[in-house]
């Protein structure tokens, strides 16, 4: 927000009880700007896939607002199996220089971890306000050779991770006044692709029970909503879907924004930060639920 208003220099105003705004010198004009740090700075979030990718971007950007940060991640425990590997404690440094950021392992497929993770959370912060069910896998391929194993461990990450993980913040996300879940859906979750049918089944599954949650948790005060990410260059895209011949990180990226930018409306992919500015947005938005919010360029309007 930006208004231009006359108030003495390093004045903070309170307009109303979540937004603050501070005057700041720009040109020949002061600008007030709502500052999102004090909007959010009593909030606890916990994010499950947090270590790396857009749960990474998601980490940092409530950080950056001030919120105290549960990063939950399997990759903290275990090496992964997964065909593309799993985050480690390195690729989560960074979000600790931001704001206070603390990391517990979590196995979203598992009803006593996620129980742990919640407990965890509240252990060292107190409270949970915010969910954020990220966690996700993808694997493709055409079903004809597509593994059973395979099936249900998409759904199992996917689908059944974000019903456990609810289940066990419920009762503390109850006690917040004022609580939201925010799903990483997709937006493989709104139109299928060929030889994505366990991906884009999950995802769908994911959008489905936004909506039911949404209704459900409304008389508790929570609000459910989801992010439907485009096409977002994480290890999900540059080392499975879009695989290359090179282990030079910035000619993966380089390659992968020239194929992909071609596609969009807006021009680029998406970014690890637009998601973390799309899950602020829906945590804060007091009057939104049952959304699942495409942030995508343009590639997906509906
Ligand atoms: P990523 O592989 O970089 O990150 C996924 C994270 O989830 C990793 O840190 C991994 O360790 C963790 N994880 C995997 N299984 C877990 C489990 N059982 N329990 C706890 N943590 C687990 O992928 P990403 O691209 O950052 O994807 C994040 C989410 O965004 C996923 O739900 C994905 O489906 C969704 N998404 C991604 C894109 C994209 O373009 N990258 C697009 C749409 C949706």
């Amino acid at each position: 927000m930006c208004t231009y208003l006359s108030i003495p220099a390093g004045l903070v105003l309170t307009l109303y009880p979540v937004m603050i705004i501070r005057r700041e010198n720009v040109g020949n004009r002061h600008r007030y700007q709502a500052l999102g740090k004090y909007i959010m700075d009593s909030r606890v979030v916990l994010v499950t896939g947090g270590a790396r990718g857009i749960g990474l971007g998601i980490v940092k950007a409530f950080a950056r607002v001030g919120c105290k940060v549960m990063i939950a991640d399997l990759g903290l425990e275990s090496e992964g199996e997964w065909n593309y590997g799993l985050s480690n404690k390195d690729a989560m440094d960074s979000a600790g220089e931001l704001g206070e950021v603390a990391s517990c392992g979590l196995d979203v497929t598992d009803q006593a971890s996620c129980e742990s993770a919640v407990k965890a959370t509240i252990d060292r912060f107190g409270q949970l306000d915010i969910l954020i069910n990220n966690a996700g896998v993808v694997q493709s391929g055409p079903v004809i050779d597509f593994s059973e194993a395979d099936w249900d461990r998409v759904f199992a990450v996917n689908t059944k991770g974000i019903f456990l993980m609810t289940k066990a913040a419920i009762p503390a996300l109850g006690k917040s006044g004022d609580a939201a879940i925010v799903n990483t859906a997709s937006i493989a979750g709104k139109k299928g692709h060929a030889n994505m049918s366990a991906y884009c089944g999950s995802k769908f599954a994911a959008v489905g029970i936004t909506q039911s949650l949404a209704f459900e948790l409304a008389p508790m005060g929570i609000r459910v909503n989801a992010i439907c990410p485009g096409i977002v260059g994480t290890a999900m895209w540059l080392e499975h879907l879009m695989p290359m011949n090179t282990t030079d990180t910035e000619e993966k990226t380089q390659t992968f924004e020239t194929n992909v930018s071609q596609q969009i409306p807006l021009g680029r992919p998406q970014s690890v930060e637009d998601m973390g500015e799309a899950a602020v947005y829906l945590a804060t938005a007091k009057n939104v639920t049952g959304i699942a919010l495409s942030v995508s360029g343009g590639i997906e309007m509906n």
